[in-house]
């Protein structure tokens, strides 16, 4: 079955005749089985290209988050620092450990989370003596979070760091002291989504990186049923069903071969979209067109006291052109999912989600689509 081919999607999986090529092999190769050949060579490559010594191929980026939270002692107690501009899935992973999400606000700007705050949780909970397990990152929509800002403040207080890079394969860190290092590469761990909507996809999957072996050996053990290394099966403690499907893996390394032609197509659309909003008053681009970004999902944001429209005027307009756009992340302190959650709040998170719009994004997007989504943004503007 074909996606509907007069949609136009918002971030539609971009797979060809490289993915059918590497997924026969793995069928034809008999390797039909959770892990195998082709998981192994999938872990090298992700591994290769964010900069980590190891992977660990999951079934999904929460399992990833998941595993990654249990291996750094998150559990029923402790706090885990989250910022509230964020996929539920950061969150959730850290309830499944039995932690309390604590919600950080955003930096206005590229909406990732505000480094001061964190620097405040940190005293906050140390003085009231609760114990942090992890503090959470997200390179929202593709765009590094200021490690060089962060970094030190979680290394003072003694708290390990996560990266949530599961949007943001192919972004580069260009802030000071690290510049030029890869998304997933901070921290004590990263983890990676290959979501069908992500950059890369597997359909569905993830993986945690790391350079720490024993972590990575770790995950690896709880992902696969927590089995004790003896002939028979012996469990001494709760372990998941967490591995990726070998064929799965396939599709993820045709992806990986043509990773930087995605990314290209991705940053192409961005620029085309930064023209065209150029001249509109009251718009702008998150991240302010960050040269680093792997540019996920292309976001405007308009202040409609200067545009004269809001962002959801334009979502209307095009989605009865069927076009489909996406407001950002919904603030997780707004969630009836973490009503009474802790929270240090600006209001930045708020208003990036009242005002911000994901435009169609995807390297599958042809010209001619493209051109109906300038089409009807032209239109929606002159209209105005
Ligand atoms: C997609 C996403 C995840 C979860 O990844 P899945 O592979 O869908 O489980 C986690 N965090 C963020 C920020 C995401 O965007």
């Amino acid at each position: 079955m074909k996606l509907d081919a007069r949609r136009v999607y918002l971030s539609a999986p971009d797979v060809g005749s490289v993915e059918e090529a590497y997924v026969m092999d793995a069928l034809r190769s008999g390797w039909v089985a959770p892990l195998g050949p082709q998981v192994d060579a999938f872990e090298r490559e992700v591994a290769a290209r964010v900069g980590r010594a190891h992977a660990v191929a999951l079934s999904s980026g929460t399992a990833a988050l998941h595993l990654a939270l249990q291996t750094y002692g998150a559990c029923p107690g402790t706090v885990v620092i989250v910022p509230t501009l964020t996929f539920v899935a950061t969150a959730n992973a850290v309830r499944y450990t039995g932690a309390e999400p604590v919600f950080v606000d955003c930096d206005p700007v590229n909406g990732n989370i505000d480094v001061g705050l964190v620097a405040q949780l940190l005293r906050q909970l140390r003085v009231s003596g609760r114990r942090v397990a992890a503090v959470v990152p997200v390179d929202m929509f593709g765009a590094c979070v200021d490690y060089g800002a962060l970094l030190p403040v979680c290394a003072a207080a003694s708290v390990p760091v996560l990266e949530d890079a599961a949007e943001a394969l192919g972004a580069t860190y260009l802030g000071a002291t690290y510049r030029g290092r890869p998304a997933g590469s901070f921290g004590r761990a990263g983890i990676l989504s290959f979501n069908g909507n992500k950059i890369l996809t597997t359909s569905g999957g993830g993986m945690l990186v790391c350079d720490d072996p024993l972590l990575a050996e770790r995950a690896r053990y709880l992902s696969t049923q927590a089995r004790q290394p003896v002939p028979h099966y012996e469990h001494t403690e709760v372990g998941y069903n967490y591995r990726l499907s070998n064929v799965l893996a396939a599709l993820g390394r045709a992806q990986l071969v043509r990773l930087d032609g995605m990314l290209a197509r991705r940053r192409q659309l961005r620029e085309r979209y930064a023209k065209l909003f150029a001249s509109v008053p009251g718009v702008r681009l998150l991240g302010d067109g960050d040269p680093g970004a792997n540019c996920w999902l292309t976001t405007i944001l308009v202040d409609p006291e200067r545009a004269g429209w809001q962002a959801r005027d334009l979502a209307a307009h095009l989605a009865a052109a069927e076009i489909e756009t996406r407001p950002l992340w919904k603030p997780m302190h707004l969630q009836p999912l973490f009503s009474g959650a802790h929270a240090l709040i600006t209001g930045a998170a708020q208003r990036l989600f009242e005002t911000g719009l994901a435009l169609p994004s995807g390297s599958a997007l042809g010209e001619e689509q493209l051109g109906r989504v300038f089409g009807a943004i032209g239109q929606f503007l002159d209209e105005r």
